[in-house]
């Protein structure tokens, strides 16, 4: 229960604007999905009082984009070195809402300080460029400046990194800055502001607004004349919506949307460091991210030796509460369960083969592997978002990578091979934004993180991930 937490403070039940605790009448609880008990509640922000956060950040964003680089940054260190030092709890708080095994919980809080700490270094190299004129009586300078108030909605399988990705690289640009997290998990994103509020970073420049009518307080965050760009991850069929939305107002918009990951191991891969790219790139956090494998397309010829180091590494993996010693928790909830449950259902009924099924507890999905599947099968064209590998086979490089490029997705894609040749031609010809190559685990602050195609566009972390909050301004000197 909460009642673990080292500090309690960090337990926060309502919005956070302008630096304070925006009460409510109506509230609504946050559950445990691993035993469905209620965690606590949180008062349920009234749409029309989105507005203030809106308010708020723009009163103090001429403030903020004249502070100093070196003084965001400071501001970003103290926020980071302040989760870094609250790690434990804030895992613990993580696990509790949202399910993941605790190590992954950890994991998760220290990915999402990386971003912080990497952006708080950025902040300082927001360079701009001279470019030579067409005449000499002219000199071109190009300057970047932040785009001003950001609004951003996030999902619920990262509670915490999907916020900083967003959050670090908008401070670091000098924008203000309003989230709102995923009504299944806002204790994580109300934990870190209030670790903001004790770095000092000022009112109105980091707020929270939590509740559950998504559609209404969407509506504000996409269509404010005051917010000039507006960030998202979650569901395609949203970011699609949301993209519509900001329209009216034309707002800078970046779409971080689902996945569908192939996973090719062609004949010469190391099947050994293969499977267990596998095992990270399927299972973690249950299956539930948007750079899951989620097609996994062996060479005809390794497919008996690979399912063999595969399925025995899968069943070390125990499914259970997030708090005691397990590798898979539950899913979010009912409706993710049924969800995944008909798409097996439905491969099975068009030919697909249940070659393995672990245990699960009630609120989990048994580890699951398919083999025999295809991809007109609906398992093939959706997110999984859960921990059921489904194998396909082929013996045609050229076949295979027409097959992996066959979806309307475009984040992740993934692949093992020991001939270079193969490599470079595979890498080039998938279209997807990130390629992972004898790599299962991609995702890092060093790296710009985003897709191509309906899985969205802008990229997170790196230097680009400034890129997304900054407006490129182009000075003409004349008469020179
Ligand atoms: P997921 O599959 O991760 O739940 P969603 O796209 O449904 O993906 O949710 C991601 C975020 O989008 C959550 O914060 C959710 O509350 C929010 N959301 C869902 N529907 C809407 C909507 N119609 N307008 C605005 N936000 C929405």
């Amino acid at each position: 229960s909460l009642k673990q937490l080292t500090d309690n403070s960090l337990v926060k039940n309502s919005s956070f604007i302008n630096g304070n605790w925006l009460k409510s009448s109506a509230t609504f609880d946050v559950v445990n999905p691993f035993n469905n008990s209620v965690l606590t509640q949180v008062a349920d922000i009234n749409p029309s009082d989105v507005e203030k956060a809106v308010i708020a950040a723009k009163n103090v964003q001429l403030a903020w984009q004249n502070t100093t680089a070196n003084e965001r940054s400071e501001y970003l260190k103290k926020w980071a070195n302040l989760l870094t030092e609250n790690l434990e709890d804030l895992a613990l708080l993580l696990t509790l809402e949202q399910g993941k095994p605790l190590a992954e919980a950890r994991g998760e809080i220290k990915y999402g300080i990386s971003y912080i700490e990497w952006f708080s270094e950025e902040a300082k190299r927001v360079y701009g460029d001279t470019m030579p004129a067409l005449s000499n009586s002219q000199q071109i300078i190009v300057t970047k400046q932040p785009v001003g108030v950001v609004a951003a909605i996030t999902p619920w399988n990262f509670p915490n990194a999907m916020i900083t990705r967003k959050a670090a690289a908008a401070l670091a640009a000098g924008c203000c800055f309003i989230v709102k997290p995923s009504e299944l998990t806002p204790l994580s994103a109300l934990a870190m502001a209030e670790l903001s509020l004790q770095a000092g970073i000022p009112n109105g420049v980091f707020n929270v607004v939590v509740g559950t009518n998504a559609k209404a307080i969407g509506e504000v965050l996409t269509t404010h004349p005051d917010i000039a760009k507006f960030s998202f991850t979650g569901s395609t069929a949203v970011g699609k919506l949301l993209t519509k939305q900001a329209a009216s107002t034309v707002k800078r918009v970046s779409m971080e949307l689902g996945g569908n990951a192939p996973f090719i191991v062609f004949d010469d891969a190391d099947l050994e460091a293969a499977a267990t790219g596998l095992i990270a790139a399927k299972f973690r956090n249950a299956g539930q991210t948007c750079v899951c494998a989620n097609r996994i397309y062996l060479a005809e010829s390794i497919k008996q030796p690979f399912l063999e180091i595969f399925t025995e590494k899968l069943k070390q993996l125990k499914q259970g509460n997030g708090l005691e010693d397990v590798q898979l928790g539950p899913l979010i909830n009912k409706a993710a369960i049924d969800k995944v449950s008909t798409l097996v259902n439905n491969a099975i009924s068009q030919g697909a083969t249940l070659h393995y099924l672990g245990e699960a507890s009630a609120t989990g999905y048994p580890a699951t592997i398919l083999t025999n599947c295809t991809n007109s099968m609906e398992i093939a064209q959706n997110e999984i978002f859960g921990p059921v590998a489904t194998i396909f086979t082929f013996t045609n490089e050229q076949e295979v990578i027409k097959q992996a490029n066959d979806t309307e997705y475009g984040l992740a894609a993934y692949f093992y091979s020991q001939n270079i040749n193969r490599i470079m031609h595979t890498a080039n010809q998938l279209k997807f934004g990130m390629i992972g190559i004898n790599e299962g685990i991609i995702s890092n602050a060093a790296a710009p993180f985003g897709g191509v195609k309906q899985s969205g566009y802008g990229r997170e972390g790196s230097h680009y991930g400034l890129d997304d909050y900054l407006e490129v301004k182009y000075l003409c000197l004349g008469n020179l």
